[in-house]
């Protein structure tokens, strides 16, 4: 049986990034942190598919508790190793600087950067072990291009993408891959009143991007033909910022 943790999965990109990996064959380890209800619902679109999954709630910010649900995990499974890690689970709290609440800055960047830590620090020692594994972050548009107004959220995202270009020098040799996807305006709750007409004009696609064609990229960089793939980062949003 081969595992794949999607953190963040109850939802949006998540979601669709669980179902896409249970039609390749994987058996979904859905992280989510508040929703039961919408965790729930992921679940049985992944059952759908004819996989199975669970849901593992934890804060990915939160180390202790992060520790604490994977080795509970471990300790079930002694003989299976989480083999695909989606770090993806994300927030943004967007305010210009000047008025930007020390709350805001930490809570965003303690979900994106210690969130990548604390999931990714524990399941690298089996994929090192196994000698396979797939490490896919979820960044943004904002942590290449910098976006106003997301100072907070441009410098958790564009930490990733150093961070995953650090690692996957780490660990190529055992081949383990880490790479990024950095994605536009994506339909899902997290771009919820923003004013889709106006914002549509400024993409060269004239349209937001689905949840689903995230997934299909994530599903590209877990298949074995992206083996040769790590340290990078593919954008996905209409062209956008190129
Ligand atoms: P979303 O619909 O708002 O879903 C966010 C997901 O993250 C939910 O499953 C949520 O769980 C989970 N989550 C939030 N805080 C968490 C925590 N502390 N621990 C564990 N899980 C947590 O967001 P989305 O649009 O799908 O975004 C997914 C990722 O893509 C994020 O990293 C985001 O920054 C990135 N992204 C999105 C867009 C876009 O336009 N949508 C663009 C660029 C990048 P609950 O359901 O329990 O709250």
């Amino acid at each position: 049986m081969k595992y794949a943790l999607v953190t963040g999965g109850s939802r949006g990109i998540g979601r669709a990034v669980c179902v896409k990996l249970a039609q390749m064959g994987y058996r979904i380890i859905i992280n989510y942190v508040n929703n039961t209800a919408e965790a729930e619902k992921t679940l049985e679109l992944v059952r759908q598919t004819g996989q199975d999954g669970e849901m593992l709630k934890f804060d990915v910010s939160d180390y202790r508790e992060t520790r604490d649900a994977i080795e509970s995990w471990e300790s079930a499974h002694t003989e299976e190793y989480i083999e695909v890690l989606v770090n993806n689970a994300g927030i943004r709290r967007d305010n210009v600087m000047a008025f930007m609440p020390e709350e805001d800055w930490s809570r965003v960047l303690d979900i994106t950067l210690d969130g990548f830590y604390n999931v990714t620090q524990p399941l690298l020692q089996p994929m090192l072990v196994h000698k396979f594994g797939r490490i896919i972050n979820m960044a943004s548009v904002s942590g290449l291009k910098g976006m106003p107004g997301q100072t907070n959220y441009s410098a958790a995202k564009g930490g990733i993408i150093a961070a995953t270009k650090a690692l996957a020098q780490e660990v190529a040799r055992k081949n383990v891959t880490a790479n990024v996807i950095a994605p536009g305006f994506i339909k899902t709750d997290m771009v919820e009143g923003l004013d889709e007409e106006i914002l549509k004009k400024t993409i060269p696609a004239q349209r937001f991007g689905t949840p689903e064609e995230v997934a299909e990229a994530v599903g590209f960089l877990v298949s074995p033909n992206a083996g040769y793939i790590t340290g990078n980062v593919i954008s996905i949003n209409g062209g956008l910022y190129t």
